[in-house]
């Protein structure tokens, strides 16, 4: 599902990744851990099509994504790419439903069908009961359910999630890793997380060490 060959990537002097190789499968559920400064975020960032690598490939879903011009990158992205972050990121005026749809409307797609998936998603993320709430009438750990299902709106390629229980109690974490595997079993979901959390680095199928801009073999 991704694959990256020889990835650098450069902020001026600095090189933040210094040759990433990286193959993961569809349907496996990869942890990115890893000390402060090993360019974690930088190379989800460049997974997710955010930022381009200084050089190397990538490639997404059979898709080359390096050779993308800027307008087919964000077409790409908008519907291959689901992103959840430690903030969520909702939007306070609109409901949890409307929420998880929007992505889907600025997507093109039918109303009945994006309806369809996004109570699909509630459903299975057990938040069928909150549809109406606006994101300050919910729990964080709820908030952060709404995120993950706007995310899957669009049924992407790949869900990557950077620091996705950051800012969540134990009990809630624990309830939003479970989901991570309850997607991998339930749609074959692609999943890569960049988490501190060893708990959850120990429970995926893959826990990638990243040092100084590199993986550890
Ligand atoms: P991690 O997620 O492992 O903590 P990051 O990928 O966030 O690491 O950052 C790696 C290094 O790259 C850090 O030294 C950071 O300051 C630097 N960095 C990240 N993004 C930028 C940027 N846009 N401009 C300059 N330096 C950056």
């Amino acid at each position: 599902m991704i694959k990256t060959k020889d990835i650098h990537k450069s902020f001026g002097a600095l090189e933040v990744l210094k040759g990433i190789d990286l193959s993961i499968d569809k349907g496996e559920v990869v942890s990115i851990v890893g000390p402060s400064g090993a360019g974690k975020t930088t190379l989800l960032q460049i997974l997710g099509t955010l930022s381009r690598p200084t050089s190397g490939e990538i490639e997404i879903d059979g898709v080359a994504v390096h050779t993308l011009s800027d307008k087919n990158i964000s077409k790409f992205r908008n519907t291959k790419i689901g992103f959840v972050f430690q903030f969520h990121h909702l939007l306070p005026e609109f409901s949890a439903f409307e929420n998880v749809c929007i992505p889907g409307y600025i997507a093109g797609r039918e109303r009945h069908e994006v309806e369809k998936r996004a109570a699909e998603l509630l459903g299975m993320l057990a938040m069928e009961h909150r549809l109406t709430h606006k994101p300050a009438e919910l729990s964080g750990g709820e908030q952060q359910r709404v995120a993950i299902a706007r995310a899957l709106i669009n049924s992407p390629a790949v869900l990557l999630a950077d620091e996705p229980s950051g800012n969540l109690d134990t009990k809630n974490k624990e309830e939003i890793h479970k989901l991570f595997f309850t997607l991998r079993d339930t749609f074959g979901q692609t999943v890569v997380i960049v988490t501190h959390d060893e708990q959850l680095a120990e429970m995926s199928d893959r826990k990638i060490q990243m040092i100084d801009g590199l993986i550890r073999p």
